[in-house]
């Protein structure tokens, strides 16, 4: 799979791991586990819609935004 590096830093959001809640944060949600924040770390920059696999975000990108 090949990956744009401009789409990449533009859709690539992981969650960090917050050492003191001992969950997974990104912006002002949290995930209880690795797992759950792993299906949300693909972002589409146009709605926010999260996906876990970039193919799953293009898909959506073609669909909705027309891209
Ligand atoms: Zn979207």
């Amino acid at each position: 799979m090949r990956i744009n590096s401009i789409k990449y830093k533009l859709n690539y959001n992981p969650a960090k791991y917050d050492y003191k809640t001992m969950m997974y944060v990104k912006e002002n949600v949290k995930y209880e586990n690795f797992t759950k924040a792993k299906e949300h770390q693909w972002e589409c920059e146009k709605c926010k819609c999260t996906f876990s696999k970039y193919p799953d975000l293009k898909e959506h990108k073609t669909e909705k935004h027309s891209y």
